[in-house]
């Protein structure tokens, strides 16, 4: 803390030392009023690289040049096109390269997983999740349970916060699935929480499932291209992402999943199949019984998508260029940066002019922060997009502030304290 200054002096200094700086210039700005906005909100749907028109030109060309003959012959091979993902890939969740694959989208993904790794018995039919996860997931959880028979009241454990916080403590966590380690089959959280922001000890939370002999799966939504991870290192059994948020691959963008590696090429786990899960050498003979590909990439279904792949690559690239432990040792800075000036505005108007409900510990958190204004509503959130600031707002009275490190300056961060300030 002692580092910062209140002062637009200092932010501008902090961005002209920022070495990560030139990256900002590789993406499209939205305006708002007519001037390029400040935008707050990458953990919703990411800027657009500027790159992305190059590499979507590049498969439109190749189309129009080779017709199907593109799966072999255009620049990148559109047969093999899921392949050039996993290496990046592997490097954003913390994986070998086989345990990743990009395919289809992300509700559809965990449910998926869920049909490998959600096998229900009648001793063991539990699912621990967050009481508030992202709405999709809590249907594809009720819904998976009814699938099978069971009642969603008793299959599903919600974490909850103790009595008048936000957050979850990881010792509540892993005593919940102690407690319930005799019928629990499953553990699935968010990596970071979309609401509150929190970012869950995913390797404490592995290690508790498979003492209770259940499996462990996270939503990485919030935490791909966010924070870093180690799937592998942790022993996560599978994890599922979209890229349009923190992986600024465009809306509806193709996601993306890890599957350990254990699991790889296991005949003798349900898995819903489909021709392109099957091994490449074989494919194209179309006959006998499934023969699954090494990895993750056994549960793709269809073949790739293209188009939605080619601004995934043009991201990704971004990624590798800048290299994620840069990036969070930038976004620990600048959330900090964020932080320190929204405590400066409750020392001088008071604890109940706002408060920050994500967690303190850098170490417990990505680079967004969820705030409440205690006795204000909306007119907040309207008075920041007036000054010409895209954040972001939850109903009923959450604001969520992102300050992505590949493109958000520390002057964004003061100038959008500042606008707050006046309205506290
Ligand atoms: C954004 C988000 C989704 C959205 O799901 P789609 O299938 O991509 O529409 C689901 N779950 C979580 C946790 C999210 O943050």
């Amino acid at each position: 803390m002692g580092m910062y200054k209140e002062s637009i002096d200092f932010a501008r200094e902090a961005d002209r030392e920022d070495t990560l700086s030139e990256f900002r210039g590789r993406f499209w700005f939205p305006e708002l009023n007519g001037k390029e906005a400040r935008y707050f909100t990458g953990n919703s749907l990411g800027l657009q690289p500027k790159a992305v028109e190059k590499y979507l030109q590049e498969e439109l060309e190749d189309w129009k040049k080779w017709g199907v003959e593109g799966h072999f012959h255009s620049r990148r091979p559109w047969f093999a096109y899921h392949e050039f993902f996993s290496e990046s890939l592997s490097r954003i969740v913390g994986c070998a390269p086989p345990e990743c694959v990009a395919m289809g989208s992300l509700t559809a993904n965990l449910h998926l997983l869920l049909v490998s790794f959600y096998r229900p018995t009648k001793q063991r039919f539990k699912i621990i999740c967050e009481q508030k996860p992202f709405p999709s997931d809590t249907y594809a959880f009720h819904s998976q349970a009814r699938f099978h028979g069971f009642d969603p009241a008793e299959a599903i454990v919600e974490l909850k916060p103790r009595e008048g916080e936000y957050l979850l403590h990881t010792e509540d966590i892993l005593r919940t699935i102690e407690e319930h380690k005799d019928e629990l089959a499953l553990v699935c959280l968010g990596g970071v929480n979309y609401f509150t922001g929190q970012l869950f000890d995913m390797q404490a939370v592995t290690e508790a499932a498979h003492r209770a002999g259940a499996f462990a799966g996270f939503d990485l939504a919030h935490a791909a291209g966010n924070v870093e991870l180690k799937l592998h290192d942790w022993d996560v059994d599978f994890a599922c992402w979209c890229s349009y948020k923190y992986l600024n691959s465009g809306p509806g963008g193709v996601a993306g999943i890890y599957v350990h590696e254990r699991f790889s090429r296991k005949t003798d786990i349900p898995r819903f199949e489909g021709w392109w899960g099957y091994e490449p050498e074989s494919r194209f003979r179309m006959e006998g019984p499934f023969v699954p590909m090494e990895g993750a990439g056994a549960w793709q279904l269809s073949n790739a998508p293209v188009f939605t792949m080619a601004c995934h690559r043009a991201s990704l690239d971004v990624f590798d260029e800048a290299g994620m432990s840069a990036l969070r040792a930038k976004s620990r800075k600048l959330t900090g940066y964020l932080e320190f000036l929204l405590k400066k505005i409750i020392e001088e108007k008071g604890p109940q002019s706002l408060r920050i409900i994500t967690p303190e510990d850098p170490e417990q958190r990505g680079c967004q922060l969820s705030l409440i204004f205690p006795g204000k509503g909306k007119e907040v959130f309207d008075a920041v997009t007036e000054a010409g600031i895209i954040a972001d707002w939850r109903e009923p009275n959450v604001m969520r502030v992102a300050p992505v490190p590949l493109y958000n300056r520390f002057e964004d961060v003061f100038a959008f304290a500042e606008v707050l300030k006046n309205q506290l």
